[in-house]
């Protein structure tokens, strides 16, 4: 356009400079410089309203047989207008210009990414060209409106994650983690609950409905089941755990929420997207009119110009529109992150708490030995393996001598007090596999894993003159603790009653013989 102007320009002025010349000269050279000026002025007409005002003098002039002196005036006159429409299409092309740049702009802030980049910045390349050529104009806002478009199906694409900020990919809220995390406290739980035999097909049950994920519908009836497996399991305060529970099952209600609020977010954004695509593309289909139905050339670059600052515009309010949706994700995401760090702390407390418990149920508390409640899953321990492996072992059970005598002499708290050193020293001198309990009363039980009845018996004796060698005294006095041991090594078909049972009677038979001594069982 600017170069078809130009032309017009330069014809003019050599046009007219050429009138002037033929005015001079001859009269039959003015009358051919009259119509030529009369052709030039009907060219130039529709450029502008004040520009045609001039030029309808002009030809009005022509007509008149003298025109000497009025000429130069109005001819002044005209090329002052042309002047002036020239500066109001450089200031329009410019505002094109501000607008694309500032459309191409916003786009990037959208995409950062290099693909996206590198085709805003062939389109950028255009811009200048594109506010000049208006036959370019519209092949670069199509261009523009289809890069766009290129933004919307990102956002939706995946349900679980969302997409807090399209600049950044790798910001993304990784909801299904945070649901692994709370399954994973859910799984830690139930291993950490002492399970009796009957909530063991219930606990199985359970594991394989967290393994395979809770949806929300499932939620009071996987919280319903763990309440009843914490009521089958012994060893721990019910009370604390199911309050426990009650919270776990408000932090779970809260994730929820969170999962269906941020898809209905994430339907409202990509309206909100697909209302900016519509809209732009209005805009642009509006300048395609403009561009197709108009022929006044300054109305027409002022109405794409307009067009452009609307385009940008509506972008401007629906970036403020996206930040704010992802400023509202951010906190939301932020305080959900927080609960369930507060829940995996909480339910670490539960844990330890649990374990306490069961540390407890399963400890004698004067000696601070096993009790017998842990011998007897020893035990049954040991005869799993024997059954599988044919791995022998043996039982030892020992009884205190003549205890009674301690307590009646020294009362009772000596005689607590003789407990206690005895389970020490009986501690001290087993091998690290041996196992020890406190039976009951004066009574302990050793299990000695992979032991045959030879070496058992040299380990018992062992262990009876380590009793015997201990200085035990009472208010300086020095007093003598013996203790007896019945041995037997695991048989074919044995139980745990059958293997302490003939352990026991080779007890009987080491106090029969005069106590002190250790027995092997036949
Ligand atoms: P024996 O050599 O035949 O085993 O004689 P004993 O006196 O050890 O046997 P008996 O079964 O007659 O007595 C066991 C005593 O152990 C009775 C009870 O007072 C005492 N005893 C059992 N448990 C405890 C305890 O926890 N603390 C104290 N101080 N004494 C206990
Ligand atoms: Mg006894
Ligand atoms: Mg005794």
């Amino acid at each position: 356009m600017a170069l078809e102007q130009d032309d017009w320009k330069q014809k003019y002025k050599e046009l007219a400079q050429e009138c002037e010349a033929l005015q001079r000269d001859t009269d039959s050279t003015a009358s051919r410089g009259r119509a030529l000026s009369s052709q030039l002025a009907l060219g130039l007409r529709g450029q502008s309203a004040a520009l045609d005002a001039e030029l309808d003098l002009l030809l009005q002039m022509m007509r008149k047989p003298d025109i000497n002196g009025q000429f130069d005036r109005v001819l002044g006159r005209v090329e002052r207008q042309i002047k002036l429409l020239d500066d109001q299409r450089l200031s329009v092309s410019k505002d094109i210009r501000v607008g694309f740049e500032r459309w191409i702009n916003q786009l990037r802030s959208i995409n950062q990414s290099e693909p996206f980049t590198n085709l805003l910045n062939a389109s950028e390349r255009r811009v200048p060209e594109a506010a000049e050529h208006f036959y370019k104009l519209a092949e670069l806002l199509q261009e523009l409106v289809e890069l766009q478009k290129g933004l919307l199906p990102a956002q939706a694409e995946n349900e679980h994650s969302f997409a807090l900020s399209a600049s950044d990919p790798n910001d993304v809220v990784d909801l299904e983690m945070l649901e692994s995390r709370i399954a994973t406290e859910m799984l830690n739980l139930i291993e950490a609950l002492n399970i009796e035999a009957s909530g063991l097909a219930l606990a199985r049950e359970l594991i394989a409905r967290i393994e395979k994920g809770i949806p929300a519908a499932d939620l009071p009836d996987v919280m319903a089941s763990l309440v009843k497996l914490a009521r089958l399991s012994t060893g721990l305060e019910h009370q604390e755990f199911e309050t426990y529970l009650l919270s776990l099952n408000e932090q779970l209600t809260y994730v929820q929420d969170f999962l269906s609020q941020s898809r209905q977010e994430e339907s409202r954004a990509f309206e909100a997207h697909q209302q900016l695509d519509h809209k732009v593309r209005r805009d642009v289909s509006k300048l395609h009119q403009s561009v197709k139905s108009s022929n006044d050339l300054l109305s027409l670059k002022k109405a794409v110009a307009e067009q452009l600052t609307s385009i940008v515009r509506t972008m401007d309010r629906y970036k403020d529109h996206e930040s704010e949706r992802e400023g509202r994700m951010q906190q939301r995401y932020d305080a959900l992150v927080e609960r369930v760090e507060q829940m995996e702390v909480e339910a670490g407390r539960v844990r330890s708490r649990m374990e306490e418990e069961r540390v407890k149920a399963r400890t004698d508390p004067l000696t601070g030995l096993p009790n017998r409640a842990a011998y007897d899953d020893q035990l049954a321990t040991e005869l799993e393996r024997w059954q599988r492996y044919n791995t022998p072992f043996s039982v030892a059970v020992v009884d205190l001598d003549r205890f009674k005598r301690i307590n009646d002499e020294y009362g009772h708290l000596a005689g607590d007090k003789v407990l206690r050193l005895v389970a020490r020293v009986l501690q001290r001198n087993l091998r690290g596999s041996d196992f020890i309990a406190r039976y009951g009363g004066e009574e302990f039980v050793l299990l000695f894993p992979s032991t045959g009845k030879r070496d058992s018996l040299v380990a018992a004796d062992k262990l009876r003159e380590a009793v015997k060698a201990s200085p035990f005294n009472f208010k300086g006095e020095p007093v003598m603790v013996t203790a007896s041991f019945g041995v037997a090594e695991v048989q074919p078909d044995d139980d745990a009653e059958t293997l302490f049972g003939r352990a026991d009677c080779a007890l009987y038979r080491a106090k029969e013989g005069g106590r002190d001594r250790v027995i092997g069982s036949e």
